[in-house]
């Protein structure tokens, strides 16, 4: 069998029917057809006041900032164990990241440890839900109105997963998804902002429209556009729309062929986890994840490197991530770790992610299985 790569980008097969239509319809810029079918495909699927395509899940995050009002001074919480962009997207504003540490089971945020990071500072907490499994939300959200602060879930990994059946990012302030390649659901380079209230739709809007009121004068509500506040362009082309829109109309398919995979994973290590060899993903009871990442995790960084080379040699894809934030270059400079980092570094060394993408054939899940089992049968 050929090597088994990491991932390959999601398609389905009518991504480029509709890519057409875009074409046909002399209408390749932002909000065409395309893009206006997904904002509400996302708002009935998962109960959204409002959705916005944008172009990453990173500019998604930086909407959210900007709504939140952000600025120099301010202080955001999040955690350490997370993609760049999380941080960026604060970086941006002038606000400075406040970075704590994860829980060993989830890798997410500990709830615990967030109170103990909040100053007369904070305004806001950003909630990253690692690999689809959501933060401990009820919490997060009770400690934000107690200190009269925004929350914006992270949940580029986390579309179509849900916490208590509420959708991941619809219950923060904010939520922010990622279509990118690498994502569950892709148009090549995108995401989307989800607007919990009613009142941040047209401002963001706005901001998303190089600052204009650009929408309010197509829904006839004003006789002429103008610029009216700070703005960027933040809204994808309708032919990447039109490739994401494939992908929704099939959104259970895709999600039941990763989770197939996922579960035959977990089948298959079970006895590993229980011999006390390996850890699997803890998923919490109230979470249903959508197979975004299946991940394994090692003694220690010294065998987690033996055991990438031997996927590696035997032509099965594996990586890791992330080098936590504050000891990242930027990281140092930009924010800084509040409280003790018991977690973050020790389980992020340990971890490794297997092959999972929408399509993996019986043959490459099995491979991927035997090679991991064969290693530890050394
Ligand atoms: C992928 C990802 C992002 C960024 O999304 P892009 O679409 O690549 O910009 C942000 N946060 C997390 C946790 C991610 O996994």
């Amino acid at each position: 069998m050929t090597k088994i790569p990491f991932n390959i980008p999601p398609f389905i097969g009518t991504e480029l029917k509709y890519v057409q239509q875009a074409i046909d319809a002399h209408k390749i810029c932002g909000d065409g057809q395309f893009t206006r079918k997904c904002n509400t495909w996302i708002e009935d699927r998962f109960g959204a006041p409002g959705a916005l395509l944008t172009t990453s899940g990173t500019t998604a995050l930086e909407m959210a900032a900007l709504l939140c009002g952000l600025e120099k001074g301010d202080e955001v919480i999040l955690p350490s164990f997370t993609f760049s962009s999380t941080a960026t997207s604060i970086v941006l504003t002038g606000a400075t990241p406040v970075f704590i540490d994860i829980r060993p089971d989830t890798m997410n945020i500990d709830e615990n440890k967030i109170e103990d990071a909040i100053t007369d500072r904070t305004k806001a907490i950003m909630a990253v839900h690692y690999a689809g499994v959501a933060c401990e939300m009820d919490k997060i959200m009770e400690i934000a109105r107690r200190h009269d602060l925004k929350v914006i879930e992270d949940a580029a990994q986390g579309v179509m997963s849900t916490y208590k059946g509420r959708a991941l990012g619809t219950i923060g302030d904010f939520g922010c998804y990622s279509f990118h390649e690498t994502k569950n659901y892709s148009m090549g380079e995108g995401g989307a902002l989800i607007l919990n209230h009613k009142e941040d739709i047209e401002p963001a809007e706005i901001l998303r429209e190089k600052g204009t009121n650009r929408a309010r004068f197509f829904r006839g509500q004003v006789d002429k556009y103008t610029w009216v506040e700070y703005g960027s362009s933040y809204l994808p082309s309708d032919m990447n729309a039109a490739y994401l829109w494939a992908q929704l109309q099939e959104a259970d398919r895709i999600n039941e062929n990763r989770l197939a995979t996922w579960n035959a994973y977990n089948e298959a290590f079970a006895p590993l986890s229980a011999q006390g060899r390996l850890v699997l993903p803890t998923i919490p009871e109230e979470c249903v994840h959508n197979a975004h990442m299946y991940y394994v995790k090692l003694r220690d960084l010294r065998q987690r490197t033996e055991f990438i080379d031997y996927l590696h040699s035997h032509d099965v894809g594996c990586v890791f991530h992330y080098v936590p934030l504050h000891s990242s270059p930027a990281g140092r400079r930009f924010g800084r770790f509040n409280g003790e980092d018991v977690y973050t570094t020790v389980e992020s060394d340990r971890l490794a992610r297997l092959p999972l993408y929408f399509g993996m054939t019986e043959e490459e899940r099995s491979k991927v299985i035997e090679t991991v089992l064969s290693y530890f049968a050394q």
